[in-house]
């Protein structure tokens, strides 16, 4: 039961194959069971699963269908969810019970889908590893010895390891596109605005968007139909129509424009992961579509300027957290001061403080000019690129990430070892692009992923090439040993 992927369980659940109960029970018996393994979960939620199932198959019994109508996903940790923690990776909010639904929480529980839990992620979503969770490191399921990527590394090791068919995820600067590279997945960041952002506990929020990580490219279009639309309660939500995103998968590839920007393939790739994604290309020609060689000129300023703005913003969110309203608070402080600081220095983990002390320098009055607004010129200049790029082609193609997932361990102590492996996802970020990542291949028994990358409100056409690509190779349907 365990490897149905959602579109599968869709039609298990119509066809009356098996109801919802019993596969929320097969699947959280397995999470006890293999969890301990890889970490991916912080909390499980099996009396409201177990309710949220019976009361699908209750929804289903009195006529209603939909795809997610009964099926079981989780929610990385930095969603809210009424009356269950919501911890962000972090001691800080390890207290936390959320007052109320984020609108992806709601409209997922509304459509019929069942939250087993939630899952680890680095904190407060910062790093591309897994590794700065309070709640312990998350082993990747295809070698335990390695990362599974961050920041979404619990929803994306969970979903691997075959612990359940999708979940929620969110990216500022990849979290959700480098991680299923990292496990073997399909993942999508939206474009900025089309998932609410309203409950998603903020990092970067003018980069944090919501989306779906999940094995196929159509149960990312099933989950990304759930999340998107327009929210009134977040002013930077886009009232757009939604497509039917199922619908659009089988379009044909004819003519589709495919640029590869040449920028991609400099020294800093690791070789046996290019000839991976030259392989995908000759793939998606044989598809019908048609390959031309762009540029992306800017794309190499691109690292320091997302490491000056998703800093800038983080203190600025996280200032919120000062031991008073919520979270954590110290023992015993002496007056106000001390309460701020201790909470705060006790609270955060290393990687958090060393971020909101980049980001109060860099937004320092003195040095505000030198960093932020350069660095929002440059965003500025990696947008452009990106629009000229698109009157040309389609569709941009290229590795999501330059190396397969490190060991653990590897890269902690070398915080700009770690960011330098964001350079193919954050470009999309700072431009508000949508981006997918999918299997194509692997290195050393690791995955590599391919990242897809549209205009604006394209998510369909991505979803649409990853599904072609899918339905002629077989990348996507291996599994990690042991799972
Ligand atoms: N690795 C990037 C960072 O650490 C991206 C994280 C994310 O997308 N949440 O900021």
């Amino acid at each position: 039961m365990h490897h149905m992927t959602l579109a599968e369980i869709a039609r298990g659940l119509a066809d009356k194959k098996f109801s919802s109960v019993e596969l929320t029970q097969t699947l959280l018996a397995r999470i006890a069971q293999l969890d301990p393994q890889i970490n991916s979960f912080i909390s499980l939620t099996q009396d409201l699963a177990l309710s949220q199932a019976k009361a699908a198959d209750e929804r289903r019994a009195n006529g209603e269908s939909g795809a997610l109508l009964g099926a079981p996903i989780a929610h990385k940790d930095l969603f809210c969810t009424q009356g269950i923690r919501t911890s962000c990776g972090s001691k800080m909010l390890d207290n936390f019970k959320a007052p109320y639904d984020a609108t992806v929480v709601a409209k997922l529980a509304a459509a019929g889908a069942v939250t087993l839990g939630k899952t680890n992620m680095d904190e407060f979503a910062m790093g591309s590893a897994n590794e700065s969770s309070w709640y312990g490191a998350v082993k990747n399921p295809w070698n335990l010895a390695h990362v599974p990527g961050g920041s979404s590394g619990g929803s994306a090791a969970a979903v691997a390891a075959r612990l359940l068919p999708a979940a929620t995820a969110t990216d500022t600067g990849g979290s959700i596109r480098q991680p299923a590279a990292f496990t073997n997945l399909t993942g999508l960041k939206p474009t900025y605005g089309r998932v609410s952002r309203w409950g998603m506990i903020a990092y970067a929020s003018s980069l944090d968007q919501g989306g779906p990580l999940a094995r196929t490219a159509e149960d990312c279009a099933i989950l990304l139909q759930g999340m998107a639309g327009f929210d009134p309660n977040d002013s930077t939500s886009i009232d757009e129509p939604v497509p039917d995103y199922s619908a659009g998968l089988n379009s044909s590839l004819q003519g589709l424009r495919i640029g590869v920007p040449k920028e991609y393939f400099s020294a800093g790739l690791d070789p046996r992961i290019a000839e991976l994604i030259h392989n995908s290309i000759k793939e998606l020609e044989k598809l019908g579509a048609v390959i031309k060689e762009i540029s992306l000129p800017n794309m190499q300023h691109a690292i320091p300027a997302y490491y000056v703005i998703a800093p800038a913003e983080a203190s600025s969110n996280l200032s919120r957290f000062d031991g008073v309203r919520f979270g954590y608070r110290c023992e015993n402080p002496e007056n106000l001061e001390d309460l701020y600081k201790r909470s705060r220095g006790e609270g955060f983990g290393s990687e958090v403080q060393r971020r909101i002390m980049v980001g109060a320098y860099a937004l320092s009055a003195g040095y505000y000019d030198a960093y932020y607004l350069k660095a929002q010129k440059i965003r500025r200049l990696v947008k452009n690129d990106f629009m000229s790029a698109f009157n040309e082609v389609d569709i941009i193609l290229g590795p999501t990430t330059p190396n397969p997932a490190w060991k653990l361990g590897a890269k902690s102590s070398d915080p700009v070892a770690a960011y330098l492996e964001d350079v193919y996802t954050i470009t999309a970020n700072l431009a508000g692009l949508p981006g997918l990542s999918m299997p194509a291949g692997f290195v050393d028994g690791l995955p590599v992923g391919v990242q897809l990358l549209a205009p604006y409100f394209q998510e369909g056409r991505l979803l649409n090439v990853a599904h072609q690509y899918q339905l002629n190779t077989d990348w996507h349907t291996r599994t990690p040993t042991g799972f």
